[in-house]
C-alpha cells in the first residue's frame, strides 16, 4: 500500500499544488479510483476520505491573477 497526493495545475500560470491529504492504497486502487474519477465524476463524493477533494479549486498566481486549478492526478508520496 502506497501513499498518494492529489495534484492540481493551475490553467492561467502553470503552478502545480499538492494537497497534503494522502490517500493510501495499492497503485491498482489508485488507478481504478482515478479511471472512475474520470469517467464517472461522482466517485470523488462516494470515498469519504477524498470528500474534500474537489475537481477545480481557485489558485491565487504569483502576479496577482486569479486562476483556476484542475485536477490532474495522484502523486506518488516519496
Ligand atoms: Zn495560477
Amino acid at each position: 500500500m502506497s501513499e498518494y497526493m492529489a495534484v492540481y495545475k493551475c490553467q492561467l500560470c502553470g503552478e502545480m499544488q499538492r494537497i497534503p491529504q494522502a490517500v493510501k492504497g495499492s497503485t491498482e486502487d489508485i488507478e481504478h479510483l482515478l479511471a472512475k474519477t474520470i469517467f464517472y465524476q461522482k466517485e470523488f463524493g462516494s470515498r469519504p476520505d477524498l470528500v474534500q477533494l474537489m475537481e477545480k479549486m481557485p489558485h491565487r498566481c504569483k502576479d496577482g491573477s486569479l486562476g483556476v486549478s484542475l485536477f490532474v492526478g495522484f502523486k506518488k508520496a516519496q
